[in-house]
């Protein structure tokens, strides 16, 4: 037997116990102190007599001990790869529009906007793409998005329909989300798009009315807070709204008036509140107004704190869950789709056909294969910051997006922050008492 190479172990004072955590197997435990001090001396001295045949079998249970013949990042492999390669799930990320109302002063897409409407044969092959899968799916989830993907509803209801119709004949599952910007979603489309089976909606306040309506007006440049935020108080009893807050250092010390605003508004256990993280991808925004990934990670673990205080849905009792794929980038059966059908890898790609690796429309398209191969054939394994990083099962070597732009500040917030989020999630779990399996104490 050896010891993981991915077990962290912290004091936990309030349980008098050693917290164990291992990022290979999720696995997160209480031991006991004279169990750790076993444990201890097991790893310094190589010598497995000081384990006792119960503890042995809860350290391997949890992957804290493996056979010494075992290779982690072996394991780690096999299971990216399957998961990578899997067609048992379908994931479609449609932008029904590139056109937008707004015009954000970061907006990634700003160069790709365009008026072009989704053509009837591009609908139509979107529906045979789902077909020709339909009989070995499990799953099928699809992200509405743009633009502003409201501009379009006429291609949600079109699809929706087909999608949920396949799905039902097929036993398949369907889920869907949708990223808005929020100005049009009124009480009467939120029970429209909750009767298509989606979930829930992103949408993004910036700040206080004088901050946001300054990053995010209409195109025109008329103000959209007041509109955004009754919208979403007309429609959190209709779909899980999710509050992002797009957070740069210009916006950063107005988040606590923003966090007062949406108390006073009565939308208290109704919504989930979190930070997203600015950044310049397709070099949209100033790179010196983007924070780090690592005071990003500060201000928003923080941040969670305040919202989970005052009563709303947070991040703040997140786990650090085994990650890979990352996402659509470097998952074999997920894609992104714009109006005229190209296929991309990545979100901030859509619209840029000269990243696009495919067209369900034309089939002489040349597309972008090598950056396809360059998001696909990813190994964190085989990169020298990732391999040895402890952190990896967690974040399999971060954005591929950032990767292959070569942005270098793109490790997890977990790398910054796993200390706390752990002690959190612990102390969450030992207040409802409810340690499961998974959970155990050692
Ligand atoms: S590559 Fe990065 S930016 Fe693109 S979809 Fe994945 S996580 Fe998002
Ligand atoms: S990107 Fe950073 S945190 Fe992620 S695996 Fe690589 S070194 Fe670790």
């Amino acid at each position: 037997m050896k010891a993981s190479n991915y077990n962290f172990f912290y004091d936990f004072p309030e349980e008098g116990k050693t917290l164990a955590y291992n990022s290979r197997t999720a696995a997160l435990a209480l031991m006991e102190k004279d169990k750790y001090d076993s444990y201890q001396k097991f790893q310094n001295e190589n010598d497995i007599t000081y384990l006792d045949a119960e503890l042995i079998k809860q350290l391997k249970l949890g992957g804290f001990i493996l056979d010494r013949d075992l290779s982690e990042i072996d394991i780690m492999k096999s299971r990216l790869l399957r998961n990578r390669y899997s067609t048992r799930q379908l994931g479609l990320t449609i932008a029904t529009t590139l056109n937008c109302n707004l015009g954000c002063i970061y907006c990634y897409e700003k160069d790709f906007r365009n008026n072009k409407k989704m053509s009837q044969e591009v609908l139509d092959k979107i529906v045979e793409l789902v077909m020709n899968q339909a009989k070995g799916l499990d799953s099928l989830s699809v992200c509405w998005y743009g633009g502003e993907p409201l501009l379009d509803m006429n291609v949600i209801r079109f699809l929706s329909n087909k999608f949920m119709q396949i799905c039902e004949e097929n036993k398949i599952e369907y889920s869907a989300s949708i990223i808005t910007n929020g100005y049009r979603l009124d009480r009467s489309l939120a029970e429209e798009l909750r009767g298509f089976k989606v979930f829930m909606a992103q949408v993004t306040i910036d700040g206080p009315k004088e901050i946001h309506d300054i990053r995010r007006p209409l195109v025109g440049g008329q103000p959209t807070f007041d509109k955004i935020l009754d919208n979403i108080k007309e429609t959190s009893d209709v779909l899980n709204i999710s509050l992002r807050i797009n957070t740069d250092t210009t916006n950063k010390d107005e988040l606590d008036d923003l966090l007062q605003l949406i108390k006073n508004s009565d939308l208290k256990e109704k919504i989930h509140i979190y930070l997203g993280h600015v950044k310049n991808s397709n070099d949209c925004y100033s790179k010196n107004s983007c924070m780090t990934t690592k005071s990003f990670t500060e201000l928003s673990y923080e941040f969670d704190e305040k919202v989970h205080n005052n009563g709303f849905h947070s991040g703040f009792y997140s786990f650090p869950n085994l990650t890979g794929p990352y996402c659509t980038a470097d998952s074999m059966n997920s894609m992104v789709l714009d109006p005229e059908g190209y296929i991309y890898n990545c979100w901030t790609e859509v619209g840029n056909v000269k990243d696009s690796y495919g067209s369900i429309v034309d089939e002489s398209f040349e597309g972008n294969i090598n950056l396809r191969l360059e998001y696909l054939l990813f190994e964190p394994f085989n990169n020298d910051k990732c391999s040895s990083c402890k952190i990896l099962p967690v974040c399999m070597g971060g954005c591929p997006n950032s990767r292959v732009s070569g942005e270098d500040d793109r490790c997890s917030e977990y790398k910054y922050n796993l200390q706390k989020k752990l002690e959190d999630y612990a102390t969450f779990l030992i207040k409802q008492s409810s340690m499961k399996e998974e959970h155990s104490i050692i």
